[in-house]
């Protein structure tokens, strides 16, 4: 029999696995996906962004303003600092970039998981592909395996089963149906916004929108975003897309570096023959995505620009669907676990990672989180289980 019983093979679950490893337990992990680590290897894909080297109240600060005590003891114990030496630990050499984000020197995820897996099973770890968990029978825990119905009835049991975003990697949140009185309902967290383009835009698609501002519920994000072929997305948007999402509208400064005197000046020297866009490109050095957005918001423009290209109102026919989301909100709810991040109503069962009703921007946040959560649900189970 297995001392522990860790459920879902993302970072959450696999930091559990090393705390409970580390102290001694025999651990099983057990994922319904082919391959572990699915959404971590595709988080590499475009850099993996493992945490923001920032003082830490301003850390905490991404996490919400009343923070619950289990999530702030995670990210106390296992913040920035410990994030960096534990994938230093794992030979993965990390980089600070400008703004305070931290990647591997590889950027990629794939050698840090490997790594990883080496150490696991240093400790003993047995990791079980292509199994589901169903729920409970009893005490039992139900898993569909290659070889039938498996029931297992461990010691302590971690539920690391992710959101409920990019479905096809493992994280689909049917895990809910298990605990239908302990899941605030998900939402999706760090996602795009559905535009209806005019035919106007369709030259600038795919086009990178830079040194602009959004704002949105009194945030204001800095952050690139892309005109696509369904709406916006990218960074800048996802750090105001929770504010978006509670209501708040959005609005978009395209000279933010210029305060508005320093526009209306420039809007004011003549025009000449200028075409409206060669003038604002001239004067504001506006790029073609720049001036297609103040087209595709501003029209009919007004005599004076100045306000408009301060504060472009978005019209937007809101989120795109839940599972193209980076992350999502919702999950376990808090108030139904203990500060150890034990169910309440389920001695010996602890949650971590995504699943937990938390939400943080892009930026490493995210990461950081559930190996946070991973680490206090794992070391908890193990004192647990002695
Ligand atoms: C495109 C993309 C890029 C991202 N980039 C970053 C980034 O750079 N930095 C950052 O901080 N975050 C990033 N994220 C977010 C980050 O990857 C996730 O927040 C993180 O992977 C969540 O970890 P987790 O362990 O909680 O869940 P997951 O990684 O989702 O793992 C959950 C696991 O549980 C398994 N599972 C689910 N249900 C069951 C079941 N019933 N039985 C058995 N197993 C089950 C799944 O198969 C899955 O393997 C990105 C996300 C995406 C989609």
């Amino acid at each position: 029999m297995t001392d522990a019983v860790v459920i879902g093979a993302g970072p959450a679950g696999l930091m559990a696995a090393e705390m409970l490893g580390k102290a001694g337990l025999s651990v099983t992990v057990a994922d319904a996906m082919p391959s572990v680590g699915r959404k971590f290897l595709m988080a590499g894909k475009s850099g993996l962004n493992i945490t923001k080297a920032e003082p830490q109240a301003a850390f905490l600060a991404n996490y919400g303003g009343d923070m619950p005590v289990a999530l702030k003891t995670a990210l106390d114990q296992f913040g920035p600092d410990q994030v960096i030496a534990w994938a230093e630990g794992l030979g993965q050499h990390v980089f600070i970039g400008s703004t305070g984000r931290v990647f591997p020197s590889v950027m990629k995820a794939s050698p840090l998981l490997r790594a990883w897996l080496a150490r696991l099973s240093g400790f003993g770890v047995r990791i079980e592909t292509r199994w589901r968990w169903h729920g409970w029978q009893g005490d039992a825990l139900v898993f569909e395996t290659p070889s039938g119905l498996q029931n297992m009835t461990p010691k302590v049991t971690i539920l690391a089963t992710g959101g409920a975003s990019w479905a096809r990697l493992g994280a689909d949140g049917q895990w809910a149906a298990h605990l239908p009185n302990d899941v605030a309902q998900f939402e999706p967290a760090n996602m795009g916004f559905i535009v209806n383009w005019s035919d106007h835009i369709k030259p600038h698609l795919g086009a990178p929108v830079k040194s602009v501002a959004l704002m949105a519920g009194g945030q204001t994000s800095r952050g690139e975003f892309i005109i696509s072929e369904r709406g916006i997305e990218g960074g800048g948007v996802y750090m105001v897309s929770r504010a978006m999402r509670l209501g708040a509208k959005l609005t978009i400064d395209l000279k933010p570096d210029w305060p508005l005197e320093k526009v209306s000046a420039a809007l004011r020297k003549p025009r000449g023959k200028s075409t409206l866009s060669n003038h604002l490109r001239k004067v504001l050095k506006f790029t073609p995505a720049q001036t297609a957005l103040l087209s595709e918001f501003g029209r009919p423009f007004p005599d004076d620009l100045t306000s408009l290209i301060k504060a472009l109102p978005v019209t937007h026919q809101g989120p795109r669907p839940i599972d193209e989301a980076i992350s999502t909100a919702g999950g376990v709810r808090f108030d139904a676990l203990t500060d150890n991040l034990m169910i309440t109503h389920k001695p010996g069962v602890f949650c971590a990672g995504e699943m937990l009703d938390w939400e943080a921007p892009t930026g490493g946040y995210l990461i950081t989180g559930c190996l946070a959560t991973g680490a206090l649900a794992g070391m908890q189970a193990a004192a647990f289980a002695t």
